[in-house]
């Protein structure tokens, strides 16, 4: 066997090794969608390249936008980790706080929405379809609760993690 001939075999394993599961990409929209392209489960409209909730005089296409297609296969974009001592007695006020802002959130950008969240005894996680609303949810709760927050992007997998935490006030 020759060097080039090595060489492609190599490369060839390699790209087989690749996890060919849920890479960032999947969730994108296709590049050249069409205006009046519509989900069929959220109803969110494609218009003049971004994704609204305005309806569509003529619906040419129905699809399942990224946000629902993340949520069927469960794979956030981004993900929020509460914890902490000051959490626990506040939980409620603190998740409805970032259910506001998430509504607001979703109404200007209909695929940044929350799509679960995990609320454990001492730590709750908040789950989302697109990465700038876990920014969002992380920067107005440190507006209305302080504590600190710590943003970052797991390697290579797309997914925006923040982590928010506060002790016991004493
Ligand atoms: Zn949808």
């Amino acid at each position: 066997m020759n060097r080039t001939n090595e060489r492609t075999a190599t490369t060839r394993m390699r790209r087989d090794q690749q996890p060919q599961a849920h890479t960032d990409d999947s969730y994108r929209s296709p590049l050249r969608m069409r205006s009046g392209t519509a989900c069929s489960k959220c109803g969110a409209t494609y218009e003049n390249g971004r994704w609204t909730w305005h309806a569509s005089a003529d619906k040419t296409r129905q699809i399942v936008c990224p946000a629902c297609r993340r949520i069927l296969d469960q794979v956030p974009a981004g993900e929020l980790v509460l914890a902490g001592g000051y959490l626990a007695p506040r939980r409620d006020e603190v998740l409805g706080l970032l259910r506001n802002e998430a509504a607001g959130e979703a109404q200007q950008h209909p695929l940044e929405r929350i799509m679960a969240v995990d609320a454990q005894p001492d730590q709750v996680t908040v789950r989302t379809t697109g990465p700038h609303l876990v920014r969002r949810l992380g920067e107005a709760l440190t507006r209305a609760h302080q504590g600190q927050l710590t943003i970052s992007y797991g390697d290579g997998e797309g997914l925006l993690r923040a982590h928010w935490t506060r002790s016991a006030s004493k």
